[in-house]
């Protein structure tokens, strides 16, 4: 039975369609005539409401927004037994999202049975294969259907809607037998936010007549588009970092239900056709094989679907599957993942170089005809799909297994916030924990520096991942130091760069968890299973006495900037000691922070507020009666209890701006520090009121024009701390920037300077002299000089030569070793060699009167290594390697180009600085090693790296 279109339905068509005013033309034709083929084609029961109804258009003639597909799942959970509607999270902007569990009134019924049921037959160590039979047996399909996770990639939506009626409204045999089969879960719009932005610009940008040309507004959007949610995370890197609202609600439900296949329903470039699956090399190799031969399968008989249709398709051309965070995730907990690429025609349609316009409806079409057949695909293989999940299941936890002699160990770290944040993550997805009460002997391990080392004690308090337990692969594939790439892959990848400079790589190639985290980590090639006990966050100890004359927290947990920022948002003096110290017998880190009574003589409820905030971040605070440090150690009225100033925060936004950084680092704002700032338009930066801010942060994005750039020049030298990232770093270390700090290519002439000035920087570290030498008084004839026994110095244009093609491997996203100035306050808080992300950023070179508190590059001691050595520019002392690469991708020639360069940069001007951040320290929410760098840059700038404000 065909759905009637009401006379009512007919006007709402009319006036939605364009702008509503009665002195504008009618337009010549309507997209709503383009597609007359009809998308929901079955026979439908009338007691539930058409889509059309709640829409005021045809479905998939426009794109429904949010609240519309809210008000249908609302309405249809009241008119059907045959649905469950979940709400599993809210967005940053409060939308909801949802869970729609679609099958027989008997299943939904018993939906917790079936999920126990799922989790039985996940875990081998307690079920036996005469159970998982039986289960098997008993158990329904179970698809997850997931849509629209990039904001403006619309159709995926509007075909779950139209799917969803179609499976809770058909009298059809064929859905009534697939409901009584299959469980079927509806994740309609997983990125409300951006679609909400989206459908907010498709309103704006709308004329009267229909819209093809793919070129205009209406189906650009404009800065920052709706593909990313409020804070412009893209939610298709974040599934196993988990730092969003969206996604830590919907993995942990995908997580208890292990669905079987997992579609992810998304759009590409509007002249292309339709993509899915299965994905091309490189494949991340924790993968079990059977998915891929079931991701055939399924592909086939979509193709076949797409062939009756005369649909043109493809599969796996551009697709790769390394990387763990895209929906792809689920793979590594034997779901199949099934990708949907449908060309993107936002709303109308877009006109196409054969001269046709495909429909936005003909998109939409797509996606729902692709739901169906595969859902068909599934109910038939359910059966041998659970069997081989079972199989895959039973080896992860075997003592055969790949996994089996393998154990991932986080090294015991005062730095609690961090350590519970990953714990979090972990456990958020099954991961079991274990903490060592004794120290280990273990004969072999890898560190993250690739080195080996035999005899090795992990030290008691360490976090145990033995991984021989059920998430197996999961836990290599994010844990893993390095993710192995196949030979042929990359023989791929230098042809493709080579000859034009492109890539195979779709996505960063390093993504470890403790790397990106920067927490000290070591793999072993063995089964750690004794003297373990579960895994528990430290406890948090806070003794905050009245009469102490500081309360103080260590400087190593992150939490301890936030603890600095926000007393200093409430107008209380800050301290930070600079150096590690002992205070009444409490040893605090270098970069611990303290709050003096009689800095605050007017601050009554002091002792409250410090209570308070501690309380907030979690963290113990000691109380110290003394200000005396023994001995050498920092006392409190010396030089080393610095007082901070409280960061007024600006951060320069919108077009021109790389908006995931712009988010970013928005986000860590709200998320880390929980501080008042304000983003600003960079237009405003050459007209505003700057003297309101003490701390601005340009994100990565574009040149300044010649007046933004003296502005902001004269705001530095006025005592301003400007933070810079990626490619504003680039801008301001080019001539007409700020500041003396250079890129490498524009430093060729001069490069025995720099090398001069890291030799100094190098030997700075060194202990060893003679001291009868040093104390003779006849001058010495034998002394040698770092630069005399260096063979095969380069000359300028052998040096221009090596970087123009070193600078054609560049890195498209790995991390490499930075080795830090372990006295510079930017690096409180950092361990000795931080894990740096890097990919083709500016390469900044620093001299002497520049402080490079992160360098590229971790001294490696190698006695056999006699003579020094040089590197490009660069020459390294005899006794050294220099590790470069820690994870993923880096060719060697990229190794070298970068080797001894600077990371981060800072540099007094007048009475302020610029820091400059070669890379972008907040990636994903989730790099919270060089994130630490950047807190220490914003809260603590303003105090230590400029000069002191006094009120007259
Ligand atoms: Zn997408």
């Amino acid at each position: 039975m065909k759905y009637k279109i009401n006379t009512l339905l007919l006007f709402f068509t009319f006036i939605f369609n364009s702008v509503y005013a009665k002195d504008l033309m009618e337009p010549t034709s309507y997209s709503k005539d383009l597609y007359q083929e009809e998308i929901l084609d079955g026979n439908y029961s009338n007691n539930i409401t058409h889509p059309d109804e709640f829409l005021g258009f045809g479905i998939g003639e426009r794109v429904a927004a949010p609240w519309q597909i809210t008000n249908a799942l609302k309405t249809w959970s009241t008119q059907s037994n045959r649905i469950k509607v979940v709400e599993y999270a809210r967005t940053h902007e409060n939308r909801p999202l949802h869970a729609v569990f679609i099958s027989s009134p008997e299943n939904i019924n018993n939906l917790d049975k079936i999920k126990n049921n799922l989790s039985a037959l996940s875990d081998a160590r307690t079920t036996n294969d005469r159970q998982a039979r039986s289960i098997i047996d008993n158990l329904p399909a179970v698809a997850w259907m997931a849509y629209s996770i990039h904001g403006n990639e619309t159709s995926g939506a509007d075909g779950a809607l139209a799917a969803i009626y179609h499976l809770i409204a058909s009298i059809d045999d064929d859905v009534l037998n697939m409901l009584d089969n299959m469980v079927i879960i509806v994740d309609p719009l997983m990125n409300p936010d951006g679609r909400a932005r989206f459908v907010k610009s498709l309103e704006q940008y709308r004329g009267t007549a229909p819209n093809y040309d793919d070129q205009s507004l209406l189906h650009t959007g404009d800065w920052p588009y709706g593909r990313t949610n409020h804070y412009y995370f893209d939610l298709n890197r974040d599934w196993f970092y988990l730092t969003q609202p969206e996604t830590k609600g919907r993995v942990k439900l995908i997580n208890e239900w292990r669905p079987q296949i997992l579609v992810d329903g998304h759009e590409m470039g509007p002249q292309d056709t339709f993509m899915t699956g299965p994905p091309r090399e490189p494949i991340n190799k924790n993968i079990d094989t059977d998915l891929i031969k079931w991701g055939n399968v399924f592909a086939q008989d979509q193709g076949n679907a797409f062939d009756e249709r005369n649909w043109r398709f493809y599969t796996g051309e551009w697709h790769e599957d390394l990387y763990p965070g895209y929906s792809f995730y689920v793979q590594f907990r034997g779901t199949l993942g099934i990708l949907y690429e449908q060309s993107r025609m936002a709303e109308d349609g877009v006109r196409r170089p054969e001269g046709t316009i495909q429909s936005y409806k003909e998109s939409v079409h797509h996606q729902y005809v692709s739901t169906l057949v595969n859902l068909e695909t599934l109910l038939k293989n359910s059966k041998e799909m659970y069997k081989d999940y079972w199989d895959g299941r039973k080896y992860n936890v075997s003592k055969d297994s790949e996994y089996a002699n393998q154990t991932f160990v986080v090294l015991p770290t005062y730095n609690n916030t961090r350590l519970n944040t990953l714990a979090d993550k972990l456990e958020a997805q099954d991961i079991e924990l274990f903490r060592n009460t004794k120290d280990i002997k273990i004969e072999n391990v890898t560190l993250q520096s690739g080195q080996l080392v035999t005899n090795y004690t992990i030290p008691a308090g360490s976090m145990i991942i033995p991984n021989r337990q059920p998430e197996a692969p999961l836990i290599a594939a994010i844990l893993e130091f390095d993710a192995d790439i196949d030979k042929d892959v990359l023989v791929e990848e230098r042809q493709k760069s080579l000859k034009s400079g492109s890539s195979v790589m779709y996505d960063t190639t390093a993504f470890n968890f403790t790397m990106m985290y920067g927490l000290d980590a070591v793999t072993v090639d063995e089964h750690v299973d004794s003297n373990l006990e579960t895994w528990k966050p430290s406890a948090v100890t806070s003794e905050i006495t009245k009469d102490a004359v500081i309360w103080a927290t260590n400087g190593t947990d992150d939490n301890s900037v936030a603890f600095a920022a926000r007393l200093m948002e409430q107008n209380v003096e800050v301290r930070i000691i600079d150096k590690e110290s002992t205070l009444s017998d409490h040893t605090l880190a270098r970069g611990s922070v303290a709050v003096l009574q009689m800095d605050n003589p007017d601050i009554t409820n002091l002792q409250n507020l410090v209570k308070t905030v501690s309380d907030e971040l979690n963290i113990s605070v000691v109380s110290i009666e003394s200000g005396f440090g023994p001995e050498e150690l920092p006392d409190w009225g010396g030089r080393h209890f610095r007082l901070l100033e409280k960061p007024q925060i600006a951060m320069l936004s919108h077009e021109g701006f790389n908006s995931y950084d712009v988010g970013v680092s928005w986000w860590s704002l709200d998320h880390h520090l929980g501080i008042r700032h304000s983003m600003i338009n960079a237009s405003l930066a050459s007209y505003g009121d700057l003297r309101r801010y003490n701390t601005i942060i340009i994100p990565s994005g574009r040149s300044l024009d010649d007046y933004t750039a003296d502005t902001l020049f004269e705001w530095v030298s006025q005592g301003g701390t400007l933070i810079a990232h990626n490619r504003s770093t680039r801008f301001l270390s080019s001539e007409n920037g700020i500041g003396s700090v250079k890129q490498l290519q524009n430093t060729f002439d001069e490069s025995e300077k720099y090398n001069f000035d890291l030799l100094r920087e190098i030997y700075s570290q060194y202990e060893n002299i003679d001291k009868d030498k040093t104390n003779n008084n006849i001058v010495d004839f034998d002394i040698s000089y770092p630069w005399e026994e260096l063979e095969g110095t380069l000359s300028e244009s052998e040096l221009k030569s090596r970087d123009k093609w070193q600078s054609i491997f560049m890195p498209s996203g790995s991390i490499v070793a930075g080795r830090i100035d372990d006295e510079h306050w930017l690096t409180f808080g950092t361990a000795n060699t931080i894990p740096v992300l890097y990919s083709n950023l500016p390469i900044l070179m620093a001299r002497s009167y520049v402080d490079a508190p992160v360098r590229i590059g971790q001294m490696i001691p190698n006695d056999e290594i006699e003579e020094p050595r040089v590197i490009n520019w660069s020459s390294l002392p005899a006794g050294n390697d220099l590790n470069v690469r820690m994870s993923g991708l880096v060719w060697p020639e990229a190794s070298q180009r970068i080797a001894n360069s600077a990371y981060l940069t800072r540099e007094r001007i007048g009475n302020g600085q610029v820091i400059l951040f070669s890379g972008e320290p907040n990636f994903r929410g989730a790099t919270l090693g060089t994130n630490r760098l950047w807190l220490n840059a914003i809260v603590y700038g303003p105090g230590l790296g400029t000069r002191s404000r006094i009120d007259p």
